[in-house]
């Protein structure tokens, strides 16, 4: 169930009764020469209208939250950054809205962008002292690499085959196919002690993803991207049915 679908009577009678929540969250940024800058937006906001289609009404599905924190990449065109300490708040104060007033127990935030991971688990830590439960899914990692794998043997990042995949599948509009660059950016692959994330200096992100992509975007297509979203989504659900059923908290 979406929230943005129900009425103010809709939702007094929901309240109480659905106890879990699926909060999209996203930033606006680069995405190589061929992918939107909302590219991290409408990844996870597909992937919630699937996980939707699959668990209906045991889930309540709430509007993403679209801009996030973009330290690496904010100097692209096209990128917005939202400072990580505001992006805490408010996370936080979403997320404490949904526990207060439509009495939510269990948040499960599916996260379309890694620099928002930090702000996202200290939102959760604070949310956790009002009793409400929050899990964070980067849907590139943990359990979903295994899955996606099978789609894509080498899930390869930030607007590569995989994620190219999953923006084309959400709209032709969303890629620009005559530019997906040919070769493979292989920089971010382990040459360095650090990764990525780790190193925070201004003149990086510019050597390291020169044209704000890696790995392989020319093996992407939109099928590739149905199926990764369909993977990504099943896993989200049947971790819905262990928080509901009680076998993870
Ligand atoms: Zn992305």
């Amino acid at each position: 169930m979406f929230v943005e679908d129900l009425t103010s009577d809709k939702a007094s009678r929901v309240i109480g009764k659905i106890d879990t929540l699926i909060l999209p969250v996203g930033t606006v940024e680069a995405h190589g020469p061929h992918c939107s800058v909302g590219a991290d937006i409408i990844v996870p906001v597909r992937m919630a209208q699937e996980v939707e289609k699959l668990a209906g009404d045991r889930v309540l599905v709430a509007p993403i939250i679209p801009y996030g924190h973009t330290w690496h990449l904010k100097d692209f065109p096209g990128s917005h950054d939202v400072p990580a300490e505001v992006l805490v708040e408010y996370v936080y104060h979403v997320l404490k809205g949904f526990h207060d007033t439509w009495k939510i127990k269990y948040a499960i935030i599916l996260n379309g962008h890694g620099g928002n991971d930090e702000s996202l688990a200290l939102a959760s830590e604070k949310a956790a002292s009002l009793g409400l439960a929050t899990i964070v899914l980067d849907w590139w990692s943990g359990p979903f690499l295994e899955a996606l794998n099978k789609v894509v043997p080498e899930l390869d990042g930030h607007a590569g085959e995989g994620e190219t995949s999953l923006v084309w599948n959400v709209g032709e509009k969303y890629v620009d196919t005559s530019i997906i660059p040919k070769e493979e950016n292989p920089r971010l692959t382990n040459d360095t002690i650090a990764s990525f994330s780790d190193i925070h200096d201004k003149r990086y992100a510019s050597v390291a993803l020169p044209r704000a992509y890696i790995g392989r975007p020319s093996r992407a297509s939109m099928e590739k991207g149905r199926r990764l979203n369909e993977e990504a989504a099943k896993l989200v659900v049947e971790l819905v049915d262990k928080v509901r059923s009680g076998k993870l908290f």
